[in-house]
């Protein structure tokens, strides 16, 4: 499970050469999509917007000029759900200037909640699921008087021969497998996204190489699990390998894996393949074996702590973060110390940090007490934020005076005063502020002057390719 990212509206478009695209028709509808959760529904959202523009659809960047709003959604937590109903109540009311406006909730949420959703958002025309996309274009030919869905599971849908309508840049998303199998007992994902499946190698790498020719240089692997990847005689590793050695990628990154999955043959690929970054993001959730067992992770403590020694003595610089969960079910003072002992010994990069809260539908919201108080949970919640932003500024600063490679992914400025800045990543996904222009897509190596708990601040660049 990832964690929910900030609200973001339409991309430019950047549509791939691969697939063909109909042109927009004079008077074609335009289209709004705003996305909300993971990176798996970022890169939906590009696989959504490929469908649309294929079927003549044209893309706008505001609300206020579409014909068509579409919301990709989130079902993870509660609190997202709600702000997306909010939301579509708010953007209901541009009908007041468009009133043959279409508004539609797709993704995660939409499949959770299609039951009720044209009670609590009777303004909502249309209801779609993550394994519906291809059809989008006709269920929207379909909309009228009364809600359009489409939530039906469909297990072999992997939208395998859908090129991706990407984000311009450097860096570029490639779903490699959807689904999920391992059914966490507090996790929604399985229920809404359904099981597992992997696509076809060739698939991929022809994905990868066509972001390649667009300009991408750096390549992120998805998958709800994604290191359970198989299809055929094909492991994880053996496509890492394969990724890696795509002409015109110089990174390649992964999110995010399941510890029980993370194999002996994956961390020699992270040690041994100079293009695989040295970034890994191991959620583990909690540092009690009771409540792994709990949590249905299938590991123990000391299972991911021999990950972790392993990761360290086989991938030197590697950044590690997490996700962790407090206040889940039955979580005495006792597991949470077990949590924060955890955290203190790994010394994660950085973590997303969590308050347990019950999802309907799942095994622990149907089986287990949700039983540790409200005001615990978040006394527990800001003591391993202000724990983990300790160890975030520490081993940042760590980096204070070394030479870094950036991959300069924006640039601002210079502007009324305000000098220009570069913004970029190191392998270790660390973000980098470079004072002066740079090109976007060049690799730069930036002498490390100061750092916070979340940013390295670099002033001076060595050379213009490391
Ligand atoms: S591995 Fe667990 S937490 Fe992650 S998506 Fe699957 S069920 Fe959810």
């Amino acid at each position: 499970m990832s964690d929910e990212l900030p609200v973001l509206g339409q991309a430019p478009s950047a549509p791939g050469p691969a697939a063909p695209l109909a042109a927009p028709r004079p008077g074609a509808r335009s289209v709004y999509l705003e996305t909300y959760g993971c990176q798996m529904n970022l890169a939906d959202t590009e696989l959504l917007r490929r469908i649309l523009l294929g079927a003549g659809y044209r893309m706008v960047d505001a609300p206020e000029d579409a014909d068509v709003i579409l919301l990709n959604t989130c079902a993870v937590r509660e609190h997202a759900e709600t702000r997306v109903i909010g939301r579509a109540a708010q953007l209901h009311g541009l009908r007041r200037h468009r009133p043959g406006m279409t508004l539609g909730v797709l993704g995660c949420m939409a499949q959770r909640l299609a039951a009720e959703l044209p009670r609590r958002a009777p303004f909502v025309d249309l209801v779609v699921g993550p394994d519906a996309y291809r059809r989008l274009p006709e269920l929207l030919e379909q909309t009228g008087e009364d809600a359009v869905l489409d939530v039906r599971h469909r297990r072999g849908e992997d939208y395998a021969g859908i090129e991706p309508a990407r984000r311009q840049g450097c860096t570029g998303w490639v779903t490699i497998m959807r689904g999920c199998d391992r059914f966490c007992s507090f996790c929604v994902v399985p229920f809404v996204r359904g099981r597992e499946r992997s696509l076809p190698v060739r698939e991929i790498l022809d994905q990868v190489a066509r972001a390649a020719e667009t300009g991408v240089r750096e390549v992120t692997l998805l998958g709800q699990t994604v290191n359970s990847y198989r299809h055929g005689g094909t492991s994880f590793a053996d496509l890492l390998r394969q990724v890696a050695a795509v002409p015109g990628i110089w990174r390649v990154r992964f999110t995010s894996p399941h510890p029980a999955d993370l194999s002996a043959d994956t961390i020699e690929a992270l040690a041994s393949v100079p293009s695989v970054c040295p970034s890994l993001h191991l959620p583990v959730q909690s540092g009690s074996d009771a409540q792994l067992a709990l949590m249905h992770r299938g590991y123990t403590v000391a299972h991911y702590r021999g990950l972790v020694e392993q990761l360290r003595s086989r991938v030197p610089d590697l950044a590690l973060t997490t996700d962790v969960v407090v206040g889940f079910c039955g979580e005495t003072d006792a597991d949470y110390a077990l949590t924060v002992a955890l955290m203190e010994e790994v010394r994660f990069d950085g973590a997303f940090l969590f308050k347990y809260s019950p999802r309907e539908g799942t095994h622990a919201w149907r089986h287990l007490p949700d039983d540790v108080p409200a005001a615990t949970k978040q006394e527990r919640l800001e003591r391993i934020i202000a724990l983990q932003e300790r160890i975030s500024e520490e081993r940042n600063r760590a980096w204070t005076g070394r030479s870094v490679e950036v991959l300069i992914e924006a640039c601002s400025g210079p502007s009324a005063g305000t000098p220009a800045t570069a913004h970029g990543r190191t392998p270790q996904g660390k973000n980098v502020v470079v004072a002066g222009e740079q090109v976007v897509g060049t690799r730069v190596q930036v002498r490390v002057a100061r750092t916070t708990a979340h940013t390295l601040i670099g002033t001076g660049v060595d050379s213009d390719e490391p």
